[in-house]
This record gives structure tokens, C-alpha cells and sequence, in this order.
């Protein structure tokens, strides 16, 4: 079994039919981890978590230290695409240099992009080092924790403002990178139809988004039995958001947990997800259920499931599509 996953790993992510492919990327939170993503065949990098750049240190990377690690990774991926996301600290992730408020709700709280928007001086630092590196590689910027409109504006223009700047001063990056945003908060996911005529592309954090929409932390072991990914209001939520950006002709990816989960891969593929990321060693058992399908028969899973009042009831229907398909 673990010789013909290893197959997989050249094989495209297609439908048995040949009638739909997507792309499976990994999600990584270091350069180091970009050796991992190849040796299991990914398409590129879904994401990757810029944070670990920030944490366990005494002071801030400045733009020259992010710049080497951002290069690094564009250049050893290329001609794939990277897709960096701007630091997501807050919530769990507190950094010692930065004064931090004690919050009640540290996941409803100064989180993200809602910290970044309030210290445009450090974000600005990080988006030079990520535009910079564009010059090397195939480099995409997304903003997380995005909740309306206004925040993805106010984020673009300090991407315009470190844009002019490097133009100014003669550095050159890619005039013409893709900027796209995490759907994780339900007012986005909800919105999906405004948001997707500004961006280029979305992808659906799913880690956040079932906590924020089922109104459970993803970190409490007392309620993760309430922690449903197959719950019909996150189903609806995903559905809506890929529906409004292809309407817009733009992508939807993913990059939560619920990406690298075979059971959910046949409902994502027929919702037409374009791109799903995931840690490294799930993309071949993904692969595997995307190639065992027809699209006819992904699309018709996700219809039904989408008309299925309960998790457990998807959640059968699901495993014996596995099954069948062993
Ligand atoms: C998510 O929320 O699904 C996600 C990918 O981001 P993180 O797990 O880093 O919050
Ligand atoms: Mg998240």
C-alpha cells in the first residue's frame, strides 16, 4: 500500500475521466520544510505560515532575514507557487517583543490582520521582504483573519505604499503577483460574493472557520466532539465561497486540516475546489481518492451531501465512497 502511494507522486491530481484537475500544495511553516513538500510530489506551497519567523526570539526579523527565508523558499519551489501568508500572531500566539494585551477572547480578539493594520511600520517590513522576493519565484501574497471589505483595502494600500517604495528605490519584484485572502471568519465566507471582486484568489482556513462558525475552540478538548467539519452550515459555507469566487473568475483553494482529509476530498473535488493544501504526507492519500473518481460522481457526492440534514449521515455516505474505492 505505502509503495503505490509513492507511485502517486508524479501523477497528476485528476479525476479518473480526466475531466477535472486540481492542484495539491503543502502547507509548511519553515524553509526546512520545503524538502518534505517535493519528496511527496507537491504542486506548490498552500501555505505558508510566516509566524514561526517571529516566534521564540527576543526581537523582531527584520526585513533582510525575512527577505533570505521568503527567497529561499520561492527559489527552491520554482517554478511552483508560494503562497505567503502575512503573519497570523495573536489568538494562542503571543510574541515577547510586542506588548500584548491580556485578552477574555484571544481568538475574537487583536489577532492577524487586525494587529498588522494597527502596526502598519511591521507590516510593512514583512510585505517589502515578501515582494521582494517575488523577483526569485513564483510568490503569492494572503492576508489572514480577513472579516470585511475595508480590512482587505486598508491591507492593499500598505501593499501599494511598500510597492512604490521599492519601485523608488530601483528594487524589482513581481509587478504582477496574486493577492488573496484566508476565508476563515464566517462574515467573509458569508460575503464571499463582494470580497471575491478584489482579490485574486481565496483560500478557506477551515481550522478557523468551523471554530468561528460552530461557535467551538479548536483548541478545547471538552467540546471537540462538537467540532464538525462535516456539519452542513460549514458545507453551505465552503460551497458559497467557491461558487462566488468562481462566478468572479477567480480560484478557491484550501488550507485548513479539512483539505488533507480523504473522507472530505470527494465533496471538496465536486464543489469544485481548485486547489487543496495540506501537510506534506497527506497528499498522496488525497490524491489517490481524487484520481479514483469520476467528476460526475464527485459532483453528485457533494450534491447529496449538501442536501444531508446531519454529519453522521454524510459522514456514512462518505466512508463507503471510501470503501468502494479501496
Ligand atoms: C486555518 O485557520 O484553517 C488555517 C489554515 O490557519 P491556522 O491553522 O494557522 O489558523
Ligand atoms: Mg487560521
Amino acid at each position: 500500500y505505502k509503495e503505490e502511494l509513492k507511485k502517486l507522486k508524479d501523477l497528476p491530481a485528476e479525476t479518473k475521466d480526466g475531466k477535472r484537475r486540481v492542484e495539491l500544495a503543502a502547507n509548511i511553516g519553515t524553509p526546512k520544510d520545503v524538502k518534505g513538500a517535493l519528496e511527496h510530489g507537491a504542486e506548490g506551497i498552500g501555505l505558508y505560515r510566516t509566524e514561526f519567523l517571529y516566534m521564540d526570539r527576543e526581537t523582531l526579523p527584520d526585513e533582510e532575514e525575512q527577505f533570505r527565508a521568503y527567497k529561499e523558499v520561492a527559489e527552491a519551489m520554482y517554478p511552483r507557487p508560494v503562497i505567503i501568508r502575512t503573519l497570523d500572531i495573536g489568538g494562542d500566539k503571543k510574541l515577547p517583543f510586542l506588548e500584548m494585551p491580556e485578552e477574555l477572547n484571544p481568538f475574537l480578539g487583536w489577532r492577524a490582520i487586525r494587529m498588522c493594520l494597527d502596526n502598519p511600520q511591521l507590516f510593512k517590513v514583512q510585505l517589502r521582504a515578501i515582494l521582494r522576493a517575488s523577483h526569485y519565484g513564483k510568490i503569492k501574497i494572503m492576508y489572514p483573519m480577513i472579516s470585511s471589505l475595508s480590512e482587505l483595502r486598508k491591507a492593499n494600500e500598505i501593499l501599494e505604499e511598500a510597492k512604490a517604495e521599492l519601485r523608488h528605490e530601483g528594487i524589482p519584484f513581481d509587478e504582477n503577483l496574486e493577492v488573496g485572502i484566508m476565508v476563515e471568519i464566517p462574515s467573509a465566507a458569508v460575503t464571499a460574493d463582494i470580497l471575491a471582486k478584489e482579490v485574486d484568489f481565496f483560500s478557506i482556513g477551515t481550522n478557523d472557520l468551523i471554530q468561528y462558525t460552530l461557535a467551538v475552540d479548536r483548541m478545547n478538548e471538552k467540546i471537540a466532539n462538537l467540532y464538525e467539519p462535516f456539519h452542513p452550515a460549514v458545507l453551505r459555507l465552503i460551497k458559497n465561497v467557491i461558487d462566488a469566487s468562481h462566478r468572479a473568475g477567480k480560484w478557491t483553494g484550501m488550507c485548513g486540516e479539512m483539505a488533507g482529509d480523504p473522507l472530505a476530498a470527494p465533496i471538496l473535488l465536486g464543489m469544485g475546489l481548485d486547489e487543496f493544501s495540506m501537510s506534506a504526507t497527506s497528499i498522496s492519500q488525497v490524491k489517490k481518492v481524487i484520481r479514483s473518481l469520476t467528476y460526475d460522481q464527485a459532483r453528485e457526492i457533494a450534491n447529496k451531501a449538501l442536501e444531508m440534514e446531519n454529519p453522521a449521515e454524510i459522514k456514512e455516505m462518505l466512508n463507503k465512497v471510501l470503501e468502494e474505492i479501496k
